[in-house]
């Protein structure tokens, strides 16, 4: 990756959490910076490789925490990049997965604020994997679509066809999908997709701290919460969902 310049802005996607995940030239631009913006979502352990002079601002967006507006990021990100300083917006996963890069990226384009991205391995694939289960898989299924679940079924603000999506035959994991994860599994079963379908949930992925649960597609919410998993969590359904290595095809 050729050296960050001055009045530039990186969009480092740093991986679904375990420092490890982030790139090679993630962590050269992290090593770079006079500024990085992080996420609460970001691989943390990494700042420590940050240059020790350098400014560290947290721009968390916590679900019902501490805050901070997409304007201010934007705001700071163009302000800094204006003052000469070569940043870094250090996000969870990869910037353009629910991520909001595509935003910073107009913000900067509008004050003239040069944009460099670093693709970061997204969790919607690293969740799964991590816990072991293969998105796509030649006898199971033909693919896999990520959607968001922060604007749940039934909600007038949904634009997703979960009832397209209970019928595609794909693998699908939902994001951000925690809180609705009942109405979600309930939509899908009510448009036709098989109470017994597999699923599960991977909560903290690729963390010491991850736990999977796999439950059918009808009881996964109780299942989840029973077990105590908290956020961020991916949830896998599918057939895949019930992968077993051991089990010959
Ligand atoms: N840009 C990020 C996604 C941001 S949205 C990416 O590409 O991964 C935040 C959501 O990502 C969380 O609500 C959760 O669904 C998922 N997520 C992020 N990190 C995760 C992790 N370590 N384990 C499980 N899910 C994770």
């Amino acid at each position: 990756m050729a050296p960050l310049e001055p009045g530039e802005v990186v969009l480092v996607g740093g991986g679904p959490g375990d420092p490890g995940l982030l790139t090679l030239a993630g962590l050269a631009a992290v090593e770079q910076a006079d500024v990085i913006a992080t996420d609460r979502l970001a691989p943390l352990g990494l700042l420590d490789r940050a240059r020790p002079d350098a400014e560290i601002v947290d721009v968390s967006k916590t679900p019902r925490g501490a805050f901070t507006t997409q304007e201010t990021i934007n705001a700071l990100l163009v302000d800094r990049a204006l003052a000469g300083r070569r940043v870094v917006r250090l996000k969870g996963g990869d910037s353009f997965v629910f991520g909001r890069g595509g935003e910073e990226w107009q913000a900067c384009a509008a004050a003239g604020v040069r944009v460099r991205v670093i693709p970061g391995v997204t969790s919607a694939t690293a969740a799964p994997a991590a816990a072991g289960l293969p998105l796509t898989h030649r006898t199971l299924t033909q693919g896999f679509a990520v959607v968001s679940g922060h604007v749940g079924p039934g909600d007038p603000r949904s634009t997703v066809d979960w009832a397209g999506l209970a019928r595609s035959g794909l693998t699908l994991v939902v994001l951000m999908g925690w809180d609705r994860l009942a109405a979600i599994t309930d939509a899908l079963i009510e448009a036709g997709r098989s109470p017994d379908t597999p699923a599960a949930v991977v909560a903290d992925a690729t963390l010491p701290s991850m736990r999977v649960v796999r439950a059918p597609l009808a009881a996964l919410a109780g299942t989840a919460a029973e077990a105590g998993l908290r956020p961020p969590v991916a949830v896998v359904i599918g057939e895949v969902a019930g992968f077993d290595p051991a089990a010959q095809p």
